[in-house]
């Protein structure tokens, strides 16, 4: 039998013997009423004037309704706490199913209806209802570096913190892992009073907070919608629901234009939404089919101008999109965890190109922080490095500098384990991230590859200038020598050459190519391992320009 069904049985139970016994009481009462009218007096007339008492037997009925009658009012007491118990049980029960016992929030079922009782209570008049969806930034980073019980203790601080600046009567839910949302009612002539709380939050949550020694910092994404007519479609009734699903679209637009702020509702993010949807099942089918390809851009000694190695960088060869750039396809493919598996494809397909190079040239490839956090990652490597029986000595792998602001630690014991089986690390778009000097001297990088943004810049802009001599000498005194990315000119390229040696890449020498281009450049160049190049060019895979020219058609 089910729990349910013996509850049941076991209420109904009670139910009936509380009615017996009401029952026994009841007419307890009324056969006390009716024989002790008649004996109470024959037994006063007895004690007063010693006439003959009424009968033993009568007594002892009388003695029995008395004992029934306690018995029926103490049963009337049981009943009444065992009332007050279930009661007590009931509301206990309610406030479980209603809150969050973390944080002691609402939950997602019940900010819904407190949702709609506030857009009821401010129907009229000049009040309105912001619902603020919030989001905490790379909170499982925080759980996977600090473990849960850090993590735990973020929620219910961030929870409180939100809690102390929101207003009277606003409703704060936890709607599930690090997601929460607000609930305000505000004057729609002044709707600023919103953007407040919003920043409000959001500086209030980001200060840092010390749990047990560790200071831990967390940011917050929100998305705003509220029940103000001019921001309601054609016949849309405001209610719970319809602004949870606006501010939750609003807070991923937040989330995808750095995080760490908010935005209102505005109908462009559905369409926006509904692109971002298409790209992550476009990518996770892609992955599965194969569709990511190597493009190839060449890296140059600068000094004698011949090519010594290329970078492997990632295009996506979409049937509904054309040639896509890893600029838009990275960052989602990190965030719906298919990055590792992408990467690998990857870095198979290069090694499998690079062996039908001239072993001289070195292939570099990019890393991503999220496969840095992997504890696995250098086995991983490794194990390719083995299976396609590819020199480490002849791989380069590229990190931002983000990745060792996530964890140094881990970072360092990764770049050592690699650098052991000879593989070698290059800081890549040094100068755009925030490494310490400190930090830089302690990883044993074998390269900086100075950004783009820098070098582009070459004899425009003084300050470029600079900041090239300045990392140059960087690299010059800890012993890293360096390569210069977006050399897009021969202006550039003369800037660049007075300052000692060094590789570039950049437009300047070619965009990057396909497998099979490259395969023909270094066969032009004598550069090839095995003589001879595959006529097999049938993979149509366009050209870095065809497919730029696609895409600004698309836009
Ligand atoms: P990155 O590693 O800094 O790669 C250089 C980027 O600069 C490439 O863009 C390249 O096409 C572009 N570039 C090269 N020369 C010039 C130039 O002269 N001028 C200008 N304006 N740009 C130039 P791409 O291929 O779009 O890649 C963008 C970024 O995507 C890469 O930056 C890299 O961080 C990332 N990426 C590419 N492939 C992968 C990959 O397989 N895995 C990971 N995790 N990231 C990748
Ligand atoms: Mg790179
Ligand atoms: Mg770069």
């Amino acid at each position: 039998m089910s729990e349910k069904s013996t509850n049941l049985s076991n209420a109904k139970r009670r139910i009936e013997r509380d009615i017996v016994a009401l029952g026994i009481a009841v007419a307890a009462i009324l056969m006390f009423i009716g024989t002790g009218s008649a004996v109470l007096p024959q037994i006063v007339r007895n004690w007063m004037s010693g006439s003959e008492g009424p009968d033993n037997f009568i007594i002892n009925a009388l003695l029995l309704n008395i004992a029934l009658i306690i018995f029926g009012m103490r049963r009337y007491r049981e009943l009444v706490s065992e009332i007050e118990q279930r009661r007590k049980a009931e509301e206990t029960a309610q406030t479980l199913a209603e809150t969050d016992p973390l944080t002691g929030c609402l939950n997602r079922r019940s900010i819904m209806p407190a949702t709609d009782d506030l857009i009821a209570g401010a129907a009229d008049g000049h009040e309105a209802v912001a619902f603020l969806m919030i989001d905490l930034d790379n909170f499982k980073q925080v759980n996977d570096l600090n473990g849960h019980k850090v993590g735990d203790q973020v929620l219910k601080t961030a929870a409180e913190r939100m809690r102390s600046t929101l207003p009277a009567g606003a409703l704060l839910a936890r709607l599930g892992g690090d997601e929460f949302a607000c609930v305000v009612t505000f004057d729609q002539r002044a709707p600023d009073k919103v953007d407040q709380i919003a920043s409000q939050l959001i500086a209030k949550v980001s200060k840092p907070q010390d749990i047990d020694g560790v200071s831990v910092e967390i940011t917050m994404s929100v998305g705003i919608t509220t029940t103000v007519a001019t921001q309601l479609r054609d016949k849309e009734v405001p209610d719970g629901q319809l602004l949870m699903h606006r501010s939750d679209i609003a807070m991923y637009h937040a989330k995808g234009h750095g995080k760490n702020r908010y935005f209102w509702f505005e109908a462009s993010m559905e369409n926006e939404l509904r692109f971002r949807n298409e790209l992550e099942t476009g990518i996770r089918r892609g992955v599965d089919a194969g569709e990511f390809v190597p493009f190839y851009e060449q890296q140059i000694d600068l000094d004698t101008g011949e090519i010594v190695g290329f970078e492997m960088l990632a295009r996506w060869k979409s049937p509904d999109l054309g040639l896509v750039n890893p600029a838009i396809f990275i960052p989602v493919a990190e965030e719906i965890g298919v990055i590792a598996q992408l990467s690998e494809q990857l870095i198979e397909q290069a090694f499998a190109d690079a062996k039908e190079w001239d072993p001289k040239l070195t292939l570099s490839v990019n890393i991503s922080p999220v496969q840095l956090r992997d504890p696995w990652f250098s086995q991983k490597l490794l194990k390719m490095l083995v299976k396609h029986n590819f020199p480490a000595n002849r791989l380069e792998i590229e990190i931002t500098e983000s990745c060792i602001h996530e964890n140094v630690g881990i970072v360092r014991s990764m770049i050592t384990s690699l650098k052991n089986q000879g593989v070698k690390i290059s800081l890549d778009d040094f100068g755009t991230g925030y490494s310490s000097l400190a930090q830089l001297r302690s990883l044993p990088f074998d390269r900086l590859k100075i950004d783009r943004s820098f070098v582009g810049e070459l004899n425009e802009e003084d300050a470029s200038e600079k900041i090239v001599t300045a990392i140059i000498s960087l690299g010059d005194g800890l012993e890293m020598p360096v390569t210069a990315e977006g050399i897009e000119d021969e202006r550039i390229l003369e800037a660049l050459r007075g300052k000692g040696a060094m590789k570039g890449q950049g437009y300047h020498y070619g965009r990057p190519e396909s497998a099979d281009d490259v395969r023909k450049r270094l066969a032009a160049h004598g550069l090839l391992a095995v003589l001879g190049i595959a006529e097999d060019s049938a993979d149509d895979v366009p050209t870095e320009e065809q497919s730029i020219d696609q895409q600004r058609n698309r836009a």
